[in-house]
């Protein structure tokens, strides 16, 4: 079976399951050439519904995941997004299909920080060939910090399990409004994903699901091991 049909079996079950839910979303996850973020060897499983090693101990979700995390959002064009954890970069092109669909420079952009090396540079290379680099930054660094520079962010989204206590400058660099989606919870994936509004000084908490994702490691994340 081709890509492209596999690609389809895969976003009709989504729908069917309903969690894919919005036109834009559906026909992102329809366009992004899953199988360029995937190792060589995982290449047969690109277009299943399960996380894939990426190396480093890390993992590409489970596009379920990759789709929940978009309708929380209400991305939208326009938006100014960061990503927390980069690994393969397939999310942050699903988020620059969304903000900024037709590659113009004037829409939305991607921020996405990623802390190993290797996966920056190769994450880069996925992005380039899948026609994204325009449209998402690949920083090299402790996303915990944030990403100042570019502040304040219409949505973020943390792709990697945060303490329970928030990383002070996620909230701080949320624009009035925003929009972040997190998994909290413990080191040992015992965690729950939460959509967070910024409203003034306020913070309005929607905890939507039990989730497993790798830990966030930095300076306001986990220890290293
Ligand atoms: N969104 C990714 C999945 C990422 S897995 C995708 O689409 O493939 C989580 C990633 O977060 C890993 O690559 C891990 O190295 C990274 N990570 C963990 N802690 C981090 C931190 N403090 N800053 C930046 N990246 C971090």
């Amino acid at each position: 079976m081709s890509f492209e049909n596999k690609r389809k079996n895969l976003v009709e079950n989504l729908i069917k399951r309903g969690v894919l839910i919005k036109k834009e979303v559906v026909n992102a996850m329809l366009k992004i050439p899953r199988h360029l973020f995937v190792p060589e060897g995982a290449i047969s499983s690109a277009y299943l519904d399960s996380p894939l090693s990426i190396g480093f101990d890390q993992t590409i979700s489970a596009p379920h995941m990759n789709a929940m995390m978009c309708e929380y959002l209400e991305l939208k064009e326009g938006d100014k997004v960061l990503e927390i954890g980069t690994g393969s970069g397939y999310h942050a092109a699903l988020c620059a299909e969304l903000v900024a669909p037709d590659d113009s420079e004037n829409l939305g952009h991607v921020y996405t920080i990623e802390r190993h090396e290797e996966l920056v540079i190769r994450a880069r290379m996925s992005l380039k060939e899948a026609g994204y680099d325009k449209r998402v930054t690949v920083i090299h660094g402790d996303g915990t910090l944030g990403y100042i520079k570019e502040a304040p962010y219409d949505k973020m989204l943390v792709t990697a399990a945060s303490p329970e206590k928030i990383p002070q400058p996620f909230k701080d660099q949320l624009k009035d409004g925003g929009l972040l989606c997190i998994p909290t919870g413990t080191k040992s994936f015992s965690q729950t994903l939460y959509v967070i509004k910024k409203k003034g000084d306020n913070y309005e908490i929607e905890k939507k699901c039990a989730v497993r994702f790798v830990p966030l490691i930095g300076r306001y994340g986990f220890e290293r091991n």
